[in-house]
């Protein structure tokens, strides 16, 4: 087992991973100052799985909870949906003491984020990440948020959880292609940050792609480590925290091109990294073999290099309409070596093109 500290003062809360982690829930549980009252947000296909055994785990702790299943998918991240969790909140007579527990992938995870954030102006928020993408990645950070017809996580807030218990023994059943999709955001990890994290994944290749409990815990606690700290040193994405996004300014635009459905996240960022070790190079921050050295990995993970179905003016037309766009310039962020990155403005149009 092992343990992350998010460190952010007041709002600091603990991760921790590893293999059944019940009863670390359950003293978490004991300890903390809740209402019995509690509810517990999956979506239709984890909460057949595992939706009971935790509810189970959250009675014997002492909780009275009631299971809310949302169906599956990121439709359901909408306001309707939040709006039949706080109707279902209020039925129940939850209180600004009562936790909120999130069983799934990003979009429980962000959904019900949403909703404790906002129920009662904040209850206590928990996250029990299902998904490889949703450890890594969704359930750190505190960005929570749910989709508006116009575009994509347009409402949301920051809002920190109380703990975040990751428990790997819940991914057995977790699809081949959604493994992958989670090692998009863990490569980014070893590229903007850590090196060393970079050769590690390259050696335990076939570990982690087969979430052996020693690689996959040691990669989930070290992707968790770098978003934490440089969330720490940057909450509210005023500056550091951009350079989470490496790959993810093409990775929008190739998302949003091909209707949200060809790709999911993780493999547009995929795409999204290698355009930008592209650009990095072109701009003559990177040689060719550190490029390839990302474009290999890439590979080996069963992720895609480059994306069908994207025509290139439609894409760099979308790339300037990305809410990350200030004062029409994009911020790009380079690669400067492997574990090294900066932010850019001035790519010049043929390069990016
Ligand atoms: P998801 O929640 O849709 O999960 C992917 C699929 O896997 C779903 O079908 C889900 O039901 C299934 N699943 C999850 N855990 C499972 C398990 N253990 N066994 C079997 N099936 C399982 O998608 P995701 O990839 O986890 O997350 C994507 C979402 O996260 C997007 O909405 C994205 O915007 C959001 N996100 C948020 C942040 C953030 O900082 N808040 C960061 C990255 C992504
Ligand atoms: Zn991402």
């Amino acid at each position: 087992m092992r343990k992350v500290k998010v460190d952010l003062g007041e709002k600091s809360y603990h991760i921790v991973i590893g293999s059944g982690l019940g009863e670390e829930l359950q003293r978490f549980i004991a300890a903390a100052d809740f209402s019995r009252k509690a509810l517990l947000v999956t979506d239709s296909n984890v909460g057949p799985l595992y939706g009971q055994q935790i509810k189970s785990l959250l009675q014997e702790a002492g909780l009275c909870v009631e299971l809310a299943e949302i169906p599956a998918g990121e439709r359901s991240k909408c306001l309707a949906v939040a709006e039949s969790l706080y109707t279902k909140a209020i039925e129940l007579g939850l209180d600004r003491r009562s936790p909120i527990f999130a069983l799934g992938g990003g979009v429980v995870g962000d959904l019900t984020g949403f909703v404790a954030a906002t129920y009662m102006r904040g209850v206590p928020f928990i996250q029990l990440p299902t998904s490889l993408l949703a450890q890594v990645d969704s359930s750190v950070g505190g960005k929570v948020a749910v989709n508006h017809a116009l575009g994509k996580n347009l409402i949301g807030s920051f809002y920190q959880p109380k703990a975040v218990f990751m428990d790997l023994s819940l991914m057995r059943t977790l699809p081949k292609r959604e493994i992958a999709t989670g090692m998009g955001e863990i490569i980014k990890y070893g590229v903007i940050y850590d090196p060393d994290f970079f050769s590690f994944l390259e050696q335990n290749r076939q570990a982690v792609l087969n979430l052996e409990p020693d690689a996959a815990t040691h990669m989930i606690a070290r992707s968790c480590e770098i978003k934490a700290d440089v969330v720490s040193q940057d909450e509210q994405e005023a500056g550091l925290r951009r350079i989470l996004n490496f790959g993810h300014t093409m990775a929008h635009a190739i998302e949003r091109e091909t209707g949200y459905v060809r790709y999911n996240h993780g493999e547009a960022v995929a795409i999204g990294m290698i355009g930008a070790a592209d650009i990095s190079c072109r701009m003559g921050l990177i040689s060719e073999s550190v490029k390839q050295r990302l474009i290999d990995l890439v590979e080996r993970m069963h992720l895609p290099l480059l994306a069908d179905g994207c025509d290139v003016d439609a894409m760099y037309h979308d790339i300037f309409h990305d809410k990350k766009t200030v004062g029409g310039k994009v911020n790009w962020v380079l690669m400067t070596g492997i574990g090294s990155v900066i932010c850019r403005d001035d790519v010049p149009e043929d390069v990016v093109r």
